[in-house]
């Protein structure tokens, strides 16, 4: 028999398990493996070097519904990939190995990014692994890798043929650092503080109009003025024109409701394309087109005294040119918001370019429906999508000009310019380098141009549920798993990978793509400020994990219910630490106190039948058991202390049990904890050690009762806590119950089910005061200097004739608990405790 170690060392115990359940294939996922399938599109991280506390946070809780399902005799599809194509991909390798991508000759810069990520991906997928996830990791995908390419670009044809992907030049939104489009997801605001300039544009009668604009930089790309139709102000102005100062050539005033009178002058210019609203004038006013800027954002000849300047040198000398001819009025400093590319945080531009869209603006009341057709947890996120949906202005624009992305399956005819696409058993292909099959079919030329732009990575992780399921399913079986069962996340990619799943389920299937969706919150720090290098309070997942293991920071994880943000608190780390140590402790006492089998485990497993029919294990009879059994034949042999915890016991079953249906997992562990910590450790524990120890004494009945209930609390517990702290229940598992016969894992058992004859109210309300008489017993003797153990001569319990009936009965245990030589017991309408 091994030796039993004194004290909890998750840093010890979590690798060995890591090994363990990766060597018994625990978590592996079989379609056919028996039980209801209960399917997660597991969120893939974005491949960014190391796993952040925020991953930490969102994943356990995720982990937690899996790991509670699996129990309950649920087949778990968890599957586990990561997104690695894309412009975070290009961000992170450029950085890693100090290049630029367009210095670089495109199939080098790809080369490098396969081979930098071959080399990260492992030991990045490893922290998932290390802070419990029970993923199915022996098969992973990538979405860069050929699966997910041919699968990007098949419902790419797919989306093609339902026209419901199209090509268009039109202004977009553009990132002038990555140098390629972007959607309006990927856009974050800014605020900013700058200058509302006050600039005098000359009128044909020689008088001044004021225009504000923040931006003087793009007064040569001026193609028109507004002003608000009811503005008193420039009612007579309308329809006459005014001329562009420093460039001279002369625009049109014209009205439109969108313009706010009360800011600045009230008459603003309309620019190729300063920002939303201009390309909503340059649509509906058919206005042309000037401009000024070019996509690395430098100054074109539409403004040639200015070429060659970056946006911001060029709105620095334009003003002082502005100021040298007198024609700058005023200089107003405000702060505005701004739109900057969430990536690389540039101040975007809207640019004119060619550029394939999905289309959503047409679809968006009926994705509005989808959404509502999805349950949501919290129920209010749902709002956040619909919000999105309602404010979006752009189609979804999945080109980009980059490397390294999943290239489109299309080439154009040299000579007309038709689409030309790839034939689906070619896929995945990459139209720089292969050659499309046949000529164009419009006007039979063979001569085509390949598409250079890649897809956003968005276009192909929109798909994870297809991802996922192509490593295990055929494709017609596949389809058949739509909905998923659940989609996890954290709220700040509703607006990206959430919606965006929802746009290519309805589009490739006309389904919801999962019946549910759980959305978590952020970790902020310990004074609730978002975490950030500058500011310099990031904490790293690691340096937990190093500090405390994965069990301490899962239980902090678990302190937050869905979509609540956290704090960071060392604190109440500390205190998950603390929880596993006195698990361990508590274990340790009773695996001294309740009978063992020759190779050291608990014997009650035999027990655990009579109470609970839940649990999966059953061994042969066995010596020890013999000698419990003997004395509890029945559970009405049970004292009535041990009925009382049962019945608890019963209570938590349920409570955990319906919160972890309602995916409320903290409340789940809140329940948990306080039964342990309150109930079980300083409680029962105490008021049952003397009937353990009596081993002498004649009350054999006593303490088979105390043994048999001890049993099946700790192993209960030992289940409901399994989902939160799967290594500290792994090490007691294996180390106090698992025999021969049982279940390999404690992940493998069934979750505790409630046994209806043990469940009983009165027991717990019995309890209740139980513990009020522990609680005046122990307060008296603390008040008074004395020993928790110091005999008391007499207690006098005043309560009602009913609870007295009850209470009665426990007499030997209070007896015991407080070394009381006498209790007296007397009717009294007030319920009191009197100690002498
Ligand atoms: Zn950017
Ligand atoms: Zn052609």
């Amino acid at each position: 028999m091994k030796e039993i170690s004194k004290h909890y060392n998750p840093l010890e115990v979590e690798p060995k398990c890591l090994d363990f359940w990766e060597k018994e294939g625990i978590y592996q996922f079989s379609p056919r493996a028996k039980g209801r399938i209960f399917s997660v599109d597991t969120p893939p991280p974005t491949v960014s070097g190391k796993m952040h506390i925020g991953h930490a946070y969102s994943y356990t809780h995720e982990d937690f519904i899996a790991r509670y399902r699996r129990m309950k005799g649920e087949n778990i599809f968890f599957p586990f990939g990561t997104d690695d194509n894309g412009l975070p991909t290009e961000r992170l390798v450029e950085k890693l190995k100090n290049v630029r991508a367009n210095r670089m000759k495109r199939q080098d810069f790809i080369d490098l990014c396969n081979k930098t990520l071959k080399i990260i991906t492992p030991d990045f997928i490893a922290d998932w692994k290390k802070v419990g996830m029970s993923c199915d990791f022996s098969k992973t995908y990538s979405t860069i890798d050929d699966n997910c390419r041919r699968a990007s670009q098949k419902f790419f044809l797919d989306l093609y043929k339902k026209r419901k992907v199209y090509r268009q030049e039109a202004p977009v939104v553009w990132c002038p650092h990555c140098q390629t489009a972007i959607a309006q997801a990927e856009l974050e605001d800014k605020t900013e503080e700058t200058f509302f300039n006050d600039i005098i544009f000359k009128l044909s009668n020689g008088k001044n109009l004021v225009i504000s604009t923040t931006r003087p930089e793009l007064l040569s790309s001026c193609v028109a003025i507004f002003v608000h139709p009811e503005d008193k102000r420039y009612k007579k102005l309308v329809g006459k024109k005014a001329q562009v100062p420093l460039f001279g050539n002369w625009v049109k005033i014209l009205a439109d409701k969108r313009v706010d009178k009360q800011k600045g002058s009230g008459a603003v210019m309309c620019c190729t394309f300063g920002d939303k609203t201009d390309v909503e004038w340059f649509k509906e006013y058919q206005l042309p087109l000037v401009m000024s800027l070019d996509k690395t954002g430098i100054m074109t000849e539409k403004a040639p005294k200015y070429k060659g300047l970056s946006a911001k040198a060029a709105r620095a000398k334009i003003i002082e040119d502005l100021k040298e001819k007198k024609l700058l009025v005023s200089q107003k400093k405000i702060t505005h918001t701004l739109n900057i590319h969430e990536r690389c945080k540039t101040e975007v531009e809207i640019l004119n370019s060619e550029q394939w869209y999905i289309r959503i603006l047409d679809q968006k009341k009926e994705l509005i429906e989808l959404g509502r057709r999805i349950k949501w947890h919290p129920e209010f996120m749902r709002a956040r999508y619909e919000n999105w949906i309602k404010n979006l202005h752009w189609d979804w624009c999945i080109s980009r000009q980059r490397f390294f992305g999943v290239p489109f399956p299309v080439w154009y005819c040299a000579k007309c310019g038709e689409v030309k696409l790839a034939e689906e058993k070619d896929l995945p292909v990459d139209p720089l380098s292969a050659k499309p099959k046949g000529k164009c079919q419009k006007c039979q030329s063979s001569k085509f141009i390949p598409e250079k732009d890649v897809m956003d990575t968005w276009a192909t992780s929109s798909l994870t549920p297809q991802l996922a399921l192509q490593m295990f399913y055929k494709e017609e079986e596949s389809k058949k798993m739509i909905p998923l069962n659940l989609r996890p996340q954290a709220h700040d990619i509703i607006s990206t990978w959430l919606f965006y799943t929802v746009v290519r389920s309805k589009y490739h299937f006309g389904k919801i793509p999962w019946k549910e969706v759980m959305i978590s919150g952020h970790v902020l720090d310990e004074k609730g400020r978002k975490m950030s290098k500058s500011l310099g309070n990031v904490v790293t997942p690691q340096t937990i994990l190093e500090k405390y293991g994965a069990d301490a920071l899962r239980f902090w994880a678990a302190g937050r219910s869905l979509g609540q943000n956290i704090n960071y608190s060392e604190e109440e780390i500390r205190a998950g630490k603390k929880f596993l140590t006195k698990l361990w402790n508590v274990m340790r006492f009773s695996s001294l106190n309740i009978p063992k089998s020759r190779n050291g485990k608990f014997t009650g497993l035999r027990l655990m039948t009579i109470v609970n029919k839940g649990n999966k294990c059953n061994t042969k009879k066995n010596a020890a058991d013999e000698s419990i059994l003997a004395n509890i034949k029945s559970l009405k042999d049970l004292y009535p202390t041990d009925r009382w915890i049962l019945a608890e016991l019963q209570d938590l079953i349920a409570t955990a049990t319906k919160n972890f249906e309602k995916y409320d997992y903290s409340s789940a562990k809140l329940a948990i904890e306080k039964f342990f910590w309150i109930k079980l450790a300083d409680n029962y524990i105490e008021i049952v050690k003397n009937r353990l120890y009596n081993e002498s004494s004649q009350n054999k009945k006593g303490q088979a009762s105390a043994q048999f209930t001890l049993y099946s609390v700790l192993f209960t517990l030992l289940r409901l806590l399994a989902p939160f702290i799967p290594f500290a229940t792994e090490e007691i598992y294996q180390t106090f119950f698992r025999t021969k016969k049982c279940a390999k894992s404690v992940h493998l058992c069934g979750w505790p089910r409630i046994d209806e004859r043990l469940s009983n109210r009165e027991e717990i309300e019995t309890g209740k005061i139980l513990l009020e008489i522990i609680a005046a017993l122990r307060k008296f003797k603390a008040k008074k200097g004395l020993s928790m153990k110091a005999e008391l001569e007499k207690v006098e319990i005043f309560c009602s004739r009913e609870v007295k009936k009850r209470i009665k009965e426990m007499e030997e245990d209070l007896r015991a608990v407080g070394n009381a030589k006498a209790i007296k017991f007397s009717e009294s309408k007030r319920f009191l405790v009197k100690i002498s």
